[in-house]
């Protein structure tokens, strides 16, 4: 994260010492997360203030998983959140992943499969944890070697009330490479949007809030659900102002318009 807030804004980032960020959910599951993601990331920034005697923090957070539309498709959203506490600023910003290594078996003891489903999350080089199915308080994290794995396995499946051990990427950011590397462009992004001064209070982080839909449609001229304009905002002084489509469109298909559609014959 360093580089983008020290070429962009000549900021200095140093590690927050002594911060448990654990108490804020972990990715092994053993801690929930007191909020919903985007919140505990902006609570996570805040955590340094505990310790350091700083204005500004940043935090990063993951939620990885399959999505509900695609269950075989893993994929995952990073989220970084920057808090200036003298300014009252929160910006977060977001990027969604499909590179991601997650993955989830599940093994019973002595499973022949455990090796090469470790080896196709990219163990050794990535991480992975694992759990016993019926008692997620204690996942095994610091395995080295695939002989370590094994092992854990059929002591987490055997301790398990159903047999059963969890398998499973481990996606916090040091033991995964594909995360660092999403992180290292939600970096660039975050020290970009701080770029942007509001043009009203010139307080940083001026950038995208919403978009409004309504893009009249090509026949018609009615409004659709295609987005019509993108919405900048300040979120310190509510200042907005609205900017056309990147794409240059100004009207819609007849498709995505429910008055062309029902008109039309057939
Ligand atoms: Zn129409
Ligand atoms: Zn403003």
């Amino acid at each position: 994260m360093a580089p983008p807030f020290r070429r962009l804004l000549g900021a200095e980032i140093v590690t927050a010492p002594d911060v448990d960020t654990d108490q804020l959910g972990t990715f092994s599951g053993e801690i929930a997360r007191p909020a919903p993601v985007v919140e505990t990331c902006a609570l996570k920034a805040e955590l340094a203030f505990q310790t350091m005697d700083v204005d500004c923090a940043i935090a990063s957070e993951g939620s990885y998983g399959p999505i509900d539309r695609l269950p075989f498709r893993p994929s995952g959203v990073e989220i970084m959140a920057f808090v200036d506490r003298r300014r009252g600023l929160k910006i977060i910003e977001t990027m969604a992943t499909h590179r991601t290594n997650w993955r989830l078996f599940t093994f019973a003891s002595g499973a022949p499969e455990v090796r090469a489903a470790a080896v196709s999350m990219g163990f050794p080089e990535y991480g992975v944890f694992v759990i016993a199915n019926k008692d997620r308080s204690r996942p095994i994290k610091e395995l080295a070697s695939l002989d370590e794995v094994v092992a854990a396995v059929d002591r987490e499946a055997t301790r398990s009330e159903d047999g059963k051990a969890i398998l499973i990427a481990d996606m916090r950011a040091h033991r995964n490479p594909t995360r660092m590397k999403v992180l290292r462009a939600l970096s660039w992004k975050l020290a970009k949007r701080l770029q942007c001064l509001c043009p009203k209070c010139g307080v940083p982080g001026f950038g995208h809030t919403g978009s409004r839909r309504g893009l009249p449609c090509e026949g018609c001229s009615a409004p659709t659900h295609w987005i019509d304009f993108e919405i900048d905002g300040c979120t310190v002084c509510g200042h907005a102002a609205a900017r056309p489509r990147k794409d240059g469109r100004q009207i819609a298909s007849r498709l995505s318009c429910k008055s062309c559609r029902s008109a039309s014959p057939g």
